[in-house]
């Protein structure tokens, strides 16, 4: 049976830790009513949350508000402590797609708490993931385009331009703090126009023209 952490697209390469940014386009900030960060916002998902095309998801009983959130996804390719901006691109060997599914009405309950995120981010199938395809020298992460569609209808559509940490800046942010492996993911933030997902949506998201793209449908 194969491993649940084998990656999409990446023989022989299974998920390590799954770091997220939070906030990281101006315009979702301000759609959630949120200020905008001046350093990154850091949180983690657990390697349970990984589904992939051909699974599905299933909305937890715990939230009746769970919001899909289309990102650009990194993945580590070689240990990495301390990598400067210069160097960071280095230390990326593919990129992907991949949707950080959120219990916002838990999410917003542990923010007035002042409680973790980890129980509104980290269910069962909580961060659907696209084939990873290697990082060609072609491939600018300043300007992918990523695309989501509920039900054949886009909900989100947005661009790396527009991050305001870009992700040579995430590398050397949490490479400061935490010593990236093989495998690690980086789910970088996601742009304006999150909503809530139903029973019996289809989901398809994309980075646009570079060939990781996913369907996944809710239970
Ligand atoms: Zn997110």
């Amino acid at each position: 049976m194969t491993s649940p952490f084998q990656l999409p697209g990446m023989p022989g390469v299974e998920a390590g830790s799954i770091f997220c940014i939070g906030r990281n386009y101006v315009e979702h900030a301000k759609e959630l009513n949120n200020p905008v960060p001046t350093s990154p916002i850091i949180f983690l998902k657990p390697r349970n949350s990984l589904v992939y095309e051909g699974g599905t998801i299933v909305l937890p009983r715990q939230s009746a508000d769970v919001h899909h959130e289309v990102e650009l996804v990194l993945l580590i390719g070689s240990k990495a402590s301390n990598v400067s901006e210069a160097d960071a691109r280095g230390v990326i060997s593919g990129i992907g797609v991949g949707i950080d599914l959120t219990a916002r009405d838990l999410q917003q309950k542990a923010k007035d708490k002042g409680h973790p995120w980890t129980v509104a981010k980290g269910f069962d199938t909580f961060a659907p993931l696209g084939n990873l395809i290697p990082l060609g020298d072609d491939i600018d992460l300043a300007s992918i385009t990523m695309d989501l569609k509920v039900n054949g209808q886009t909900r989100q559509h947005g661009t790396t331009a527009d991050m305001i940490f870009p992700c040579t800046h995430l590398i050397a942010t949490l490479s400061s703090m935490f010593t990236l492996y093989p495998g690690d993911l980086i789910y970088t933030g996601t742009p304006e126009g999150v909503s809530a997902i139903r029973s019996g949506d289809r989901l398809e998201a994309q980075l646009v023209g570079l060939g990781s793209h996913f369907v996944i449908d809710v239970a």
